[in-house]
């Protein structure tokens, strides 16, 4: 069978239907740019040899108003409530400063039900959810009493209005503000993230001084604060760009993005900011900082930075100059093993990884200097006490005796 013409469909819907101007115009919504849907209902009443191209602004009757038809079968009263709806999603935002926004609709239950009905007998072409409609018309009332815009892609904050039976309320979901930066980390005793007392697990015993913490600070803690302040967030993720050892310093600028949960405030001086942790810490300082979104967050995280190294290392034995050349061997391909000391956390596997460059000054007669750059979850400490054979090849093969790194910095992020 044809489908219907635009003509014989409003026909049988002004025969067998009574439609308010919204549901009948709702019904050629994806006809004719411009109108609104009660703009359509009037054209489809007015023009008799209505076809797909006669929806446009010249044939909407000039005293048409966006009046609503009491007694509509299909959408009952919702046209009629807008405004109280708008009000509802106006004062909801009150404690928030915004930008942006989006509107979302839980219909009434009755509608959605004779909304599907139309559907089976009329037919699905030209239509859009009632849903639509409805968010669209409160969005266009609230830009027009708040100095705020819809945004589809990025709101900032996204209201569902509640309309079905005994609800009448709004939901909102307030997105988090991102905050992207680069930081470097000038202590050996401080982890990326907040770590839980090992033996208490946060919940404060003795050993922890009933804080809950392994450790009283951490780069999250040093950097989030007066965000956490000024946004007035419930609180903060941090994600970064890879980590660190506890005892492990950096000078490469790592990548992170700060995420700032249910703020009230978005409007923040970064640069203000970024001062004042600046200047409050010693053990921490972050760079480059910039408002960003969520795909910023899954991207550093999953980038594998290369790196480069500085490694302090001590020997059990005197090595020689000549002994010590043998390190460049370990540039290429190599293997290793999960290692010891984080075996309870990642499954144990054997990882391909590439050492690129290699340095090393001699600082005494059982130390030197190690300078390394390799692919992203390269373990340098393995790399260089070789785990007990774990990894392969490893420098204390290569130079004879047992090899120990005792300090070890970043000094380059990939970016
Ligand atoms: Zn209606
Ligand atoms: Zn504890």
């Amino acid at each position: 069978m044809d489908l219907p013409t635009v003509k014989e469909k409003r026909d049988s819907l002004i025969e067998n239907e009574e439609l308010c101007d919204h549901c009948l115009g709702r019904q050629f919504a994806k006809l004719g740019h411009g109108l609104e849907n009660y703009e359509r209902g009037l054209v489809a009443r007015e023009i008799d040899d209505l076809t797909e191209d006669s929806f446009v602004e010249s044939n909407v009757p000039e005293e048409a108003s966006e009046k609503h038809r009491c007694g509509c079968e299909f959408c009952g009263i919702v046209f009629d409530e807008l405004d109280h709806w708008t009000q509802l999603v106006i004062d909801s935002f009150d404690r928030y400063e915004l930008e942006t926004f989006l509107v979302g609709i839980r219909p009434p239950e009755e509608v959605v039900a004779s909304e599907e009905e139309l559907w089976s007998e009329y037919g699905t072409e030209w239509t859009e959810p009632i849903k639509t409609e409805l968010s669209r018309l409160i969005g266009k009332r609230i830009e027009d009493r708040m100095d705020i815009v819809v945004d589809f892609e990025r709101a900032d904050i996204m209201a569902v209005v509640d309309m079905r039976d005994g609800k009448d309320r709004v939901e909102l979901q307030v997105n988090s503000v991102l905050i992207y930066g680069q930081y470097n980390k000038y202590s050996r005793e401080i982890p990326q993230t907040e770590w839980h007392c090992r033996k208490c697990r946060g919940s404060g015993c003795d050993e922890c001084d009933w804080t809950g913490k392994q450790y009283p600070t951490s780069v999250q803690e040093e950097i989030q604060e007066p965000f956490i302040r000024e946004s007035k967030a419930i609180e903060a993720k941090f994600h970064g760009g890879g980590r660190e050892d506890v005892d492990a310093k950096c000078f490469g600028k790592r990548e992170f993005v700060l995420e700032l949960i249910e703020p009230l405030n978005r409007d923040l001086d970064l640069e203000a900011l970024k001062k004042e942790v600046n200047e409050g810490t010693d053990k921490v300082e972050i760079f480059n900082v910039e408002f960003t979104h969520k795909d910023k967050a899954a991207d550093i995280k999953q980038k594998h930075a290369d790196k480069e190294y500085r490694a302090q290392v001590e020997t059990e034995d005197e090595v020689s100059e000549e002994a010590l050349e043998n390190i460049s061997e370990v540039v290429g391909v190599i293997e290793q093993d999960t290692p010891e000391r984080v075996e309870h956390r990642r499954a144990d596997k054997t990882r391909k990884r590439e050492v690129y460059e290699v340095s090393w000054e001699v600082t005494g007669p059982k130390s030197f200097e190690l300078t390394v750059k390799a692919e992203a979850g390269t373990y340098i400490k393995e790399l260089i006490h070789g785990d007990e054979g774990r990894t392969q090849p490893n420098i204390s093969d290569l130079i004879g005796t047992q090899a120990e790194c005792t300090q070890l910095d970043v000094t380059w992020v990939e970016k």
